[in-house]
């Protein structure tokens, strides 16, 4: 089986990536069902950021649920690791600072699996946070896609729909949807952000004149 460890002190990390409604959370909480099965230790982390429905389980959109660790940082990840587990598992891993890749690297290479799974892409198409180093150091990833709301095509992004600038914004369905590449559009919500929730700032007053000095 490609994720199964081959023996004792095997580490590696996994990634499931993609964009919003694309089931990452519900195959996570898929491969950590296999682990319980096979009777081995679990131990869940989420960032405390992401608060929606449940505080300290995480919770996918078709509401299955696993107890998990909230923490606030990397540092605070590491500092909560039962290192009797032998999986180590991460949801809604963008939200963490670049010190989780490290955080990752440590766990794996100290032989425990790490699964890790979060958003690939912010509403705004760029890389969102530490996932792509995380992509770029992990064994083995998988991108999974989620349905266009808009033409049902096969959809690889997060449209935002609330008129909203700052990247984190934590919601679910009332505030995004799927969209493949070509229905996808970044702008749709920033030209909304204009007024009236982000009035543009009104044109400075011209400066005063110097006086001008009297002619001599
Ligand atoms: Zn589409």
């Amino acid at each position: 089986m490609m994720y199964m460890n081959a023996g004792p002190n095997r580490g590696h990390i996994e990634v499931i990536c993609g964009p919003m409604f694309s089931g990452k959370s519900e195959e996570l909480i898929s491969r950590l069902n296999r682990v319980r099965i096979a009777r081995q230790r679990c131990q869940i982390f989420k960032p405390r950021l992401d608060d929606r429905y449940d505080k300290n389980k995480i919770v996918t959109h078709s509401a299955q649920r696993l107890e998990a660790v909230v923490v606030g940082s990397s540092q605070e990840l590491l500092e909560n690791v039962d290192w009797k587990a032998a999986v180590i598992a991460i949801d809604e891993v963008q939200f963490f600072d670049e010190g989780i890749v490290e955080v990752c690297e440590k766990l794996a290479n100290s032989g425990k699996r790490v699964v890790v799974a979060g958003l690939d892409l912010d509403f705004l198409g760029h890389p969102f946070g530490p996932v792509p180093r995380l992509l770029a150091v992990a064994e083995y990833v998988t991108k999974q896609l989620a349905v266009c709301m808009k033409c049902g095509s096969l959809a690889s992004r997060s449209q935002r729909l609330a008129p909203h600038t700052e990247t984190v914004l934590v919601g679910s369905k009332d505030l995004y949807e799927a969209r493949c590449r070509h229905c996808w559009d970044p702008t749709e919500t920033l030209d909304a952000a204009q007024p009236p929730l982000f009035p543009r700032p009104e044109k400075a007053p011209p400066a005063p004149r110097k006086p001008r000095k009297p002619a001599k």
